[in-house]
């Protein structure tokens, strides 16, 4: 393969039409006809989005002279034969406001490369430069440029020319550029930058503060030195928003403005300790996925869905040490991390789909099930995510209990890391079972059978014990009650009809119906508008009204289907046990008391 340049230019033309012109110049094309393509997907996310989607024009160039170039497939165009350095240009369309895609107007610009950058086919290994241009006008005299990228030609956080090794490196680093907040600080003498657009009226001190506590901490825990130069995280602070996507020296984040803490705010509130668990969630990834990663993805194919079924492994164990990481550092308390992973247990309990499909299995369909969830989901799946953390949890605590505290999930992470990471070598199926089984000291094959390829309950109390700590089971007060909390309902049994809704005018309408719930049972389906119940009028209290009959009741049901209007005749039962409530044991002895010390760590 080549080793020449592949020149990218990043022209933000048009920025009130959502425009990019982006252009790749390819000095020595394929003689017989150079190929381009567009990636179908990003990795962190695993769906089929088709980024060529987007390109609305695109034409080339050789030697002064337009280039015969066309569509060979969905993602690939095809030049005519030329000799001469080539360039395509393209204007690609960029109105998606995620951290998965590209968005420009008047206000800033942000792209991830695989929405933007065309691959050169053949020349993926070349190194890249690129040329990030500011639009023209005074109005963006004041914009600046924040990402991962390596400089060659361009001030610090300014516009000119940025380097990546190879394609692969191209699209992992993420750009912004417009007006933001810039805050610096160092985690194990590694610099670190917090990139935060959107209003906002956040405490940027503070976060340095507790996100260095965080980042150090990671970095220990891999035993550093940290395998990145420097980190971006950027932030966009919006109204309503939470999600986040990993890079190899950076991460992408959403949040909503209420997340971030103010100045005056001492306490770390849900919704910031919420804030901290991403920020600790795509941190961890930087080792586990993004070089800890599955053999699939080495290299990368993102033409195709690529599965593996080892999801549970970099979502899951990431899952589990985000929360996990603030309370070992000492950012949160040991009840405040109790109350997010009774959380994590609750959302686990709430879905039958736990029954149907092993964490392996979800791994493996996350294109076509995780990420394409419908009304039945609950019903069908399991999140790799949630099963992923409690399994990976389940697996600390058994390592735990087998070495007598002498070993655990955090040395199968850094043998790892050592072994995958580091050397940059692919973790294949087997590769962590092994990894377990050798950290564990025996053969742990009964615990993947049933934890990882199974559907059996994790048998979480017992291994909660262990450590101190007492699971609780309760009954749901309504469907915004996450557990984590003891109940203050002063009522006896809940009654309950087995559903997820959304308050509407008028009513109550279904957006899941669970298997064997009294509205499943009574032919209620999702997409219904429960109107009344007991030919009382349902407005947004449908679960009050419902708590005020003793379970076993009939109640005539009427509501709409396809706006026709129904009746039917559901009986009321029991609110599932479905809620968790963890508590620490406070009457333990001095071998349980280490254990949990050093499980929560020590503060
Ligand atoms: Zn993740």
């Amino acid at each position: 393969m080549s080793r020449n340049k592949v020149r990218y230019r990043v022209r933000l033309r048009y920025p009130e039409s959502h425009i990019f012109e982006i252009s790749c110049t390819v000095a020595e094309p394929n003689p017989l006809g150079q190929h381009f393509f567009m990636p179908a997907w990003i990795p962190g996310s695993y769906l089929i989005r088709d980024f060529a989607r987007n390109v609305v024009r695109i034409s080339a160039r050789a030697g002064g002279r337009a280039v015969a170039i066309e569509k060979i497939d969905k993602n690939t165009w095809g030049c005519a034969p030329c000799t001469e350095p080539l360039t395509v240009t393209c204007e690609v369309y960029a109105w998606d406001h995620s951290v998965r895609g590209a968005h420009l107007d008047t206000t800033h610009c942000y792209f991830n490369g695989p929405s933007v950058f065309l691959a050169a086919v053949g020349h993926e290994d070349c190194p890249c430069e690129i040329d990030l241009e500011r639009p023209v006008g005074p109005q963006y005299g004041a914009w600046r440029v924040a990402t991962a990228m390596r400089r060659l030609d361009a001030p610090e956080g300014g516009f000119g020319t940025y380097v990546a090794n190879d394609y692969d490196e191209l699209i992992d680093h993420p750009v912004e550029a417009g007006v933001f907040s810039l805050a610096r600080f160092e985690a194990c003498g590694i610099p670190h930058e917090i990139v935060l657009t959107g209003s906002h009226r956040a405490d940027l001190e503070r976060l340095c503060r507790d996100l260095s506590k965080l980042c150090d901490y990671h970095i220990r825990f891999f035993a550093g030195p940290a395998p990145m130069e420097r980190y971006v995280f950027l932030i966009a602070a919006e109204s309503e928003a939470y999600g986040g996507l990993e890079h190899r020296a950076s991460s992408s984040l959403m949040c909503r403005r209420d997340d971030l803490p103010y100045r005056h705010q001492e306490k770390v509130t849900e919704n910031y300790r919420s804030f901290l668990g991403l920020c600790s969630h795509e941190y961890f990834h930087t080792w586990n996925v993004k070089r800890i990663k599955p053999s699939a993805f080495v290299p990368y194919d993102l033409s195709r869905e690529i599965p593996t079924r080892l999801l549970w492994v970099f979502e899951g164990i990431t899952s589990y040490y985000d929360d996990l990481a603030l309370v070992r550092c000492g950012l949160i308390t040991r009840e405040s991390y109790l109350e997010v992973l009774a959380q994590t247990i609750t959302r686990l309990l709430r879905g039958s789909g736990r029954y149907k499909q092993s964490v392996a299995e979800s791994s493996f369909d996350a294109w076509i099930k995780f990420y394409k969830q419908d009304e039945n989901s609950p019903n069908a799946i399991v999140s790799y995510y949630t099963k992923g953390a409690l399994v990976a949890l389940a697996l600390d605590l058994t390592l735990r209990r087998l070495t007598a505290n002498g070993r655990n999930l955090d040395d199968v992470m850094r043998i790892l890391w050592i072994r995958h990471g580091q050397p940059g070598k692919g973790v294949g199926d087997n590769d962590v079972r092994i990894t377990i089984n050798e950290v564990a000291g025996t053969d742990m094959d009964e615990f993947f059978r049933s934890a990882v390829d199974g559907t059996e309950e994790l048998p979480l109390t017992d291994l909660l014990h262990d450590v101190g700590v007492r699971l609780v089971l309760r009954q749901a007060q309504s469907q915004d009650d996450r557990g984590g909390k003891s109940s203050n309902s002063t009522c006896g049994d809940l009654t309950d009809l087995g559903i997820r809704f959304k308050p509407e005018d008028g009513g109550a309408r279904l957006i899941h119906v669970l298997d064997a719930g009294a509205a499943r049972v009574a032919g209620l389906a999702a997409g219904d508008l429960i109107i009344a119940v007991d030919n009382i009028r349902v407005n947004g209290n449908l679960e009050k009204m419902l708590h005020s009959y003793p379970v076993g009741t009939e109640v005539a049901v009427h509501a709409f289907r396809r706006n026709v209007l129904f009746c039917c005749q559901v009986t009321l039962q029991a609110a599932p046990k479905d809620t968790c409530v963890l508590e620490l044991i406070n009457d333990i002895d001095e071998r349980t008391k280490a254990n949990r010390d050093s499980w929560l760590g020590e503060h």
